[in-house]
Formats: C-alpha cells, sequence, structure tokens
C-alpha cells in the first residue's frame, strides 16, 4: 500500500478501516540468501537496499527484541556531513544526500528537517579548527559556512554570549544539517524491505554462529537453526557478543550514551547547536521538547540506563550554553548501548571469515549514518567488495596503521 495525501483522505472517509500492517510478521524460513542480524537502523536499511538496489530479496533480519528497540530509537535524531578527514566526508556526505530523497524513496514520512547544525566556537584556536574543518567540507563540495557572533546573536539569542569562561565568538553552520524523526526511520525502512519480500523476524535471538570448515553457514537462534549463504552482523552496540559467536574479536568497546528530552516549550531552538567548550547538543523536537545530550557515561557497560554523574556534567554544561535551561523540567532520559571503536570511525567490511560481514563502530554518531551505513554494506554483501566511499573504513586499518582518527584522539574508545 503506497502513503499519499489521496490515500489519506480517503482512508478518513473509510473510518480509517483499511490500513495494513506496516510489514509482516512471517516465520523463519529454514534458510536464506543474506542473514543480517539486528533489526535496527543499519540492519533494516541494508536489507532495503540489498532488495531495492541489488535485487537481492531471500533475505531475513533478525532481531532479538522488537523493530527499533535498540539505538535507532534512542538517538537525539541529528543528522550532518560536517566530516573533516577524506576517509569520512564522502561516506558521510553521501548519507546526507540518501537523507535528501528518502521519504520519497521508501515512501514514509521521516520528518528530516534540514534546519541546520551549528558547532560554536570560544577561543581563536577553536575558530582556526572549524574553518579547517569548513575549508575541508567544501573542498568535497559540501555546504559550510562560517557565522559571526553578530549573526548568531540575531538566530539564536538564548545563548549565553557572555560567559565569563567560555564567550562566544561565532560558529561553524552546515545548513543541510538538522533532523529526523529517528523510529519513523526504522519503520521507513522496515516497511521499504518487507514490501519488497524481506523477512523481518522480530523476538529471535541470534545465539550461534555456526561454521564448516571455517566458513559460517547459518545462525542458532531462539526461534531454531537458520542456514544462510552470506551472514551480516549490524549489532551496533553488540557486536563485540555476536562477532564472539563465530570467534571474532573486535576493535570496540561498549558503552552507554544518555539522551535527554524537557517538557514542550514554544518554539526556541531553531537549529541543532553544539557548545565548543564540552560535549553538549541541543535541538528542539516538533512536539516542543529540547532534546539534548553529552558525553559517553566512560566505563563499560551493556546496560541502557547510566549514571547521575553525567545527569549532572551534562546539565552543567548545557546551562553554561543555555543558561534558560535550568527553568524547563526534564521528562524524560534514558541511555543506548554504543559501539565505539579505537579510531571513532565505523567499520563496514568483510572478515577474515567466510560469508560473515560486519557493520560496527558507530559511536556517538551512527543515526545519521544510516542511510550510507545500508547502502554500502549491502554493497559490500552484493559484490563482495567495498563501496568507493567506504574504502577507508575496514577493519584491517588497525592492523596496517591507517586509522581514521577525526577528532585526533588516539586508540582511546571512551574518548572519541
Ligand atoms: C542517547 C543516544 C544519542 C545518540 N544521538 C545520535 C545523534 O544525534 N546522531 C547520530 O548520528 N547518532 C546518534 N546516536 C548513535 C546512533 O543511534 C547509533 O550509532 C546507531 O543507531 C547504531 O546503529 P543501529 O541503528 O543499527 O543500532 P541499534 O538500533 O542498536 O540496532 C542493533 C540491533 O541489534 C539487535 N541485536 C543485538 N544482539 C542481537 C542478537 N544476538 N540477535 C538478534 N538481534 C540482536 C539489538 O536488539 C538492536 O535492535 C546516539 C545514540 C544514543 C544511544
Amino acid at each position: 500500500m503506497r502513503f499519499s495525501a489521496l490515500s489519506v483522505f480517503l482512508e478518513g472517509l473509510r473510518g480509517n478501516r483499511g490500513w495494513k500492517p506496516a510489514w509482516r510478521n512471517p516465520d523463519p524460513k529454514p534458510h536464506y540468501d543474506v542473514i543480517i542480524v539486528g533489526g535496527g537502523g543499519h540492519g533494516l536499511a541494508t536489507a532495503y537496499y540489498l532488495a531495492k538496489e541489488f535485487g537481492i530479496t531471500n533475505v531475513a533480519v533478525l532481531e532479538k527484541s522488537y523493530l527499533g528497540s535498540g539505538n535507532i530509537g534512542r538517538n537525539t535524531t541529528i543528522i550532518r556531513s560536517n566530516y573533516m578527514l577524506p576517509g569520512n566526508e564522502p561516506f558521510y556526505e553521501l548519507s546526507m544526500k540518501l537523507w535528501e530523497g528518502l521519504e520519497q524513496d521508501f515512501n514514509y514520512n521521516a520528518m528530516v528537517s534540514q534546519r541546520g547544525v551549528i558547532n560554536l566556537y570560544h577561543t581563536d584556536g577553536q575558530r582556526d579548527a572549524y574553518a579547517r574543518r569548513g575549508n575541508a567540507m567544501m573542498m568535497e563540495g559540501v555546504d559550510a559556512e562560517m557565522l559571526s557572533r553578530e549573526q548568531l546573536m540575531k538566530m539564536a539569542p538564548y545563548l549565553n554570549f557572555n560567559h565569563a569562561r567560555f564567550p562566544i565568538q561565532g560558529g561553524l553552520i552546515q545548513r543541510r544539517g538538522g533532523t529526523a524523526r529517528h523510529d519513523a526511520v526504522a519503520w521507513g525502512y522496515g516497511r521499504g524491505a518487507d514490501m519488497r519480500g524481506v523477512d523481518i523476524i522480530q523476538n529471535c535471538e541470534v545465539t550461534g554462529i555456526l561454521k564448516k570448515d571455517g566458513v559460517v553457514t547459518g545462525v542458532e537462534t531462539t526461534r531454531g537453526t537458520i542456514g544462510c549463504n552470506r551472514l551480516a552482523l549490524a549489532t551496533a552496540g553488540h557486536s563485540t557478543v555476536t562477532a564472539d559467536m563465530a570467534g571474532l574479536r573486535l576493535p570496540i568497546e561498549s558503552h552507554v550514551l544518555q539522551a535527554f528530552v524537557s517538557e514542550g516549550l514554544k518554539p526556541v531552538v531553531d537549529q541543532v547547536i553544539t557548545f565548543g567548550m564540552g560535549h553538549f547538543y541541543i535541538s528542539q523536537s516538533d512536539k516542543g521538547g529540547l532534546v539534548f545530550g553529552g558525553d559517553i557515561d566512560g566505563y563499560n557497560s551493556y546496560a541502557r540506563r547510566g549514571g547521575l554523574a553525567m545527569v549532572e556534567h551534562v546539565f552543567e554544561q548545557g546551562i553554561s550554553m543555555v543558561p534558560g535551561l535550568s527553568r524547563s523540567k526534564v521528562l524524560r532520559t534514558w541511555g543506548g548501548v554504543m559501539d565505539m571503536s579505537m579510531d571513532g570511525s565505523p567499520i563496514i567490511d568483510k572478515t577474515p571469515i567466510s560469508n560473515l560481514y560486519l557493520n560496527t563502530g558507530w559511536c556517538y554518531g551512527g543515526f545519521k549514518a544510516t542511510p550510507a551505513s545500508g547502502f554500502c554494506f549491502a554493497h559490500l554483501i552484493a559484490k563482495n567488495e567495498s563501496h568507493p566511499v567506504a574504502r577507508e573504513l575496514r577493519l584491517d586499518r588497525f592492523e596496517r596503521g591507517y586509522a581514521v582518527d577525526e577528532g585526533g584522539k588516539g586508540p582511546q574508545p571512551n574518548l572519541h
């Protein structure tokens, strides 16, 4: 069923009795060409592009919980392509271009809103670093613009421009950046994949990976054994757990990242804004809630809730940047498990084990990458070679010494 203004109108006349479930709820078949483990954004996008772009439809997505229960439904919804390094920028720009046509492509309203992403700077050194990043973006054909303090005062008058320690000097804006409704992205990709024949199997946890003569042949699950020709892992914060089942040790650590939403307010924050003197980012949802977050909690964990120390830290930074935040009530906080890589960049690659493919290492930034990640992972699985924009995101880069260290922080996953 295609969604359109006309179908909404006609269904309204029929008392909305004609809508069908957005995807089926099939039982697993004994064998698939491709099994994708993980029904998050990346697993579902991979299934969608495998079917749509590469004609591979005998595919199952196995999700241990319900569709979109992981980080895809827990993030702060920021999308952008303001990266500096050649290993990252073309990849994230492909993602941005896919975001720009996504809703028409998968016929679902994902509320993509290109409201602009602004990084504030507070010192001369930071201004130079952002100018360098903006220039690197423009050399890749991506939009970037430096904003003066006066321009910012007009755009975001609620910011603390005269903070005693961190006065705001200006900012770098990517106007095409913004937000998208995270769970609708999962639903849109899931529905699009299902319509093309992909089986989305929820409540189906993979508990073991089967190998014969060193070659992956299938998986053991809570719903029985399922065979496959190719197995693709897209389990984000649980990547090390699933890779372990095949005897593969990954350069990944799992950490919890929290997010926060305030009570609904009248429109005040028109863009996405990040603080330059700490790690704090804020936007406002269409319902009016201020959506914000900061650093990971800093210890390894598979728990989806964080500690109060980080809550206090995030609020301190937020109030330094937006003093008025102290007057709003926070309604909800939650956590997600992040797959932190050693250089802060993702991994999309084949593994040394035959028929086993890997998608992980998304750190804080995997939501914005969802379309390109799905597209490039599908390309890899279908053609057995990396997509040109993902060539530097290979697993063996750590062995070869070609880290893609956007933050320049070294092999310290909790700092990326
Ligand atoms: C609080 C927070 C804020 C964030 N903010 C942003 C942001 O603003 N912008 C941005 O770009 N990124 C952000 N991120 C990061 C982004 O959400 C993640 O990098 C991205 O969603 C990870 O990919 P995914 O969607 O596939 O992960 P997930 O949705 O976590 O999908 C992985 C799935 O694998 C399933 N799974 C795990 N093990 C098994 C198993 N054994 N068998 C079957 N299924 C299994 C899980 O249940 C899960 O559904 C944020 C993350 C969090 C937690």
